[in-house]
């Protein structure tokens, strides 16, 4: 079953995510239909707070993604992207590193609009998986740019609070003007 993704306006998407105490059959079920919810609307990833539901979980897939490479790093040892994607993370914490890059980024909470977004070229992630499992790992790319703007939707960050005043003006607009044009 797929589910509604909130769209940028609802009050959801600006609420900090509660930390998941249980990982039980409800938050299983959740994480599946994020998953399928997120391929049909072909997004590399989506956090609880767009389909409205205020706590620590996001799905990233970036797997299918060919023009714009990911690395993945566990315990120092670079392994393959697609043998681990998709990823579930609950409760992640993250500490960027490297150097800041610039690249294009898209939301599901904001069709049709993307925006360069700076955000530093690697991620120290630490989060638990579905089984409970604690995971660490090192991503780089897109992988790292994915799981920060997910990370910044838990705490109720969106990525046009990360660009600059005029291109932020300028997206709201484009949205206005989409809203009209229904
Ligand atoms: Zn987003």
């Amino acid at each position: 079953m797929t589910l509604s993704i909130v769209p940028y306006g609802h009050p959801a998407l600006r609420a900090k995510g509660r930390r998941i105490e249980n990982i039980d059959a409800r938050i299983r079920a959740l994480a599946n239909e994020m998953l399928e919810t997120m391929y049909a609307a072909e997004g590399v990833g989506l956090a609880a707070q767009q389909v409205g539901l205020p706590v620590q979980l996001c799905v990233i897939d970036v797997k299918g993604v060919k023009d714009r490479p990911s690395t993945l790093r566990i315990a120092d040892q670079v392994v393959e992207i697609a043998e681990h994607m998709p990823l579930v993370l609950i409760n992640p914490e993250i500490e960027p590193f490297g150097k800041p890059e610039t690249g294009v980024e898209g939301c599901l909470s904001f069709p049709g609009v993307r925006s360069d977004v700076t955000r530093p070229a690697g991620v120290l992630v630490r989060a638990q998986s579905l089984d409970g499992e604690m995971l660490e790992f090192e991503a780089g790319g897109l992988l790292a740019r994915a799981i920060q703007h997910e990370h910044d939707h838990l705490h109720g960050i969106l990525f046009i609070d990360r660009v600059s005043a005029a291109e932020r003006e300028r997206i709201e607009a484009e949205i206005l003007d989409g809203a009209d044009r229904v």
